[in-house]
């Protein structure tokens, strides 16, 4: 059945901002069918741009949207192949990823616990190399099937193609507007799971569920220690309009962070190599006194400064511009340019 295009639909509900705006043309697909569809449409008719969306929890609408904005609710999670150590699972592009993550625990597949509940789809999840708790999605992406925009060939990307970096990948650069991820094929693993407890916030959380000192925790044993912390950091969209982490922590030279120690002893920095060190952009945030600021409708949320939150009816400029006057406070504090995690679309 060929999808219905709707017109002048309120993106409200469609964005973890709640910015109340509108798209000119809004579509759901629920099969690559009903893409392909939309896509042969969309080469006949001239929609000025168009916009994919999944969760719509890494985005900030600026202003309403005067294209075509395709909702990809292609689910479906099926078992390809698997041996006595690992199962190679395929998921629908739109499947919640938090409902993935818990398929996942549910049949004991290990990989996805320190993931759990980070919002949005299974397809947005390799286009941002979503991460967490020492885990990014590149360390169980097997490879990632997309359509061509204007072809509509479908065809795989390796892990390797996706060129995975810190909250990156081809898909957010080289080939943002060619392709659209249909579904993402995962490697995970049936008996001796990789644990990776090595934040000190879900070693804190494990010892609260009464583990032994040297018992090892069951993979749905993280995935309840992630959630608890997530839960008692993150404000719940539901109840204040955000995006999660506005920024991505900055990656600044080793010489330039040495410096500012010396200026600022407290600085916190983690080492990404010889040469580059990764400095916390929550940190950065809160010594130019934005935590807990509320300016106007919008403001950097009191808990962590990294999130910037929507209090009631702002629109996405205002946080927008909040976000530039934070940006311009840290880099004149410190010398150091903070880039925007979330897909500012204007
Ligand atoms: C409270 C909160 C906490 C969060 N915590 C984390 C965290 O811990 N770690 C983390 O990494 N992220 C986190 N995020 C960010 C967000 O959850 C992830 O980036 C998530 O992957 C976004 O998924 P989505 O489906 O909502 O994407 P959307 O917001 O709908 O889209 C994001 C981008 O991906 C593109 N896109 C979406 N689907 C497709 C597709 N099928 N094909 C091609 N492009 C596509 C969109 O066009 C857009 O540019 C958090 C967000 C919130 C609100």
């Amino acid at each position: 059945m060929k999808p219905q295009i709707l017109q002048n639909i309120s993106l409200k509900h469609y964005n973890t901002f709640g910015i109340d705006c509108t798209a000119k043309n809004f579509v759901e697909v629920k099969t690559v069918d009903e893409l392909k569809t939309i896509l042969e449409i969309v080469e006949q008719e001239n929609y000025p741009s168009i916009f994919i969306l999944g969760g719509g929890s890494n985005v900030l609408f600026l202003k309403n949207f005067d294209g075509l904005v395709i909702k990809n609710s292609i689910t479906g999670i099926q078992k390809v192949d698997e041996n006595n150590e690992n199962i190679i699972l395929y998921a629908g592009a739109g499947e919640n990823w938090h409902q993935f993550v818990l398929f996942c625990l549910k049949n004991n597949y290990g990989g996805v616990e320190n993931l759990s509940l980070i919002p949005g789809t299974v397809g947005a999840a390799p286009m941002q190399n979503i991460g967490a708790y020492g885990v990014e999605v590149r360390n169980i992406v097997k490879r990632v099937k997309v359509i061509d925009r204007k072809t509509q060939e479908q065809l795989w990307i390796s892990n390797s193609e996706c060129k995975f970096g810190y909250r990156s990948s081809i898909f957010k650069h080289q080939a943002k507007d060619k392709y659209i991820i249909i579904g993402v094929e995962f490697r995970l693993t049936k008996k001796n799971h990789i644990l990776n407890t090595s934040y000190g916030a879900i070693q804190n959380s494990l010892h609260a569920l009464n583990l032994q000192a040297n018992q090892t925790p069951t993979i749905n044993q993280i995935s309840k220690a992630v959630i608890e912390i997530r839960q008692s950091k993150l404000p719940n969209p539901k109840e204040i309009g955000n995006g999660g982490s506005f920024f991505k922590n900055p990656e600044i030279p080793s010489s330039q962070f040495e410096k500012l120690k010396n200026k600022f002893p407290t600085i916190v920095g983690y080492p990404i190599s010889e040469e580059i060190t990764k400095v916390p952009a929550g940190w950065l945030i809160e010594q130019c006194g934005w935590k807990g600021k509320v300016v106007g409708n919008t403001g950097a949320h009191k808990n962590q400064a990294l999130v910037l939150v929507n209090y009631g009816n702002a629109k996405g400029e205002e946080i927008w511009n909040l976000a530039k006057e934070i940006q311009k406070s840290v880099f004149d504090k410190f010398g150091i340019t903070i880039e925007p995690e979330i897909n500012i679309v204007g």
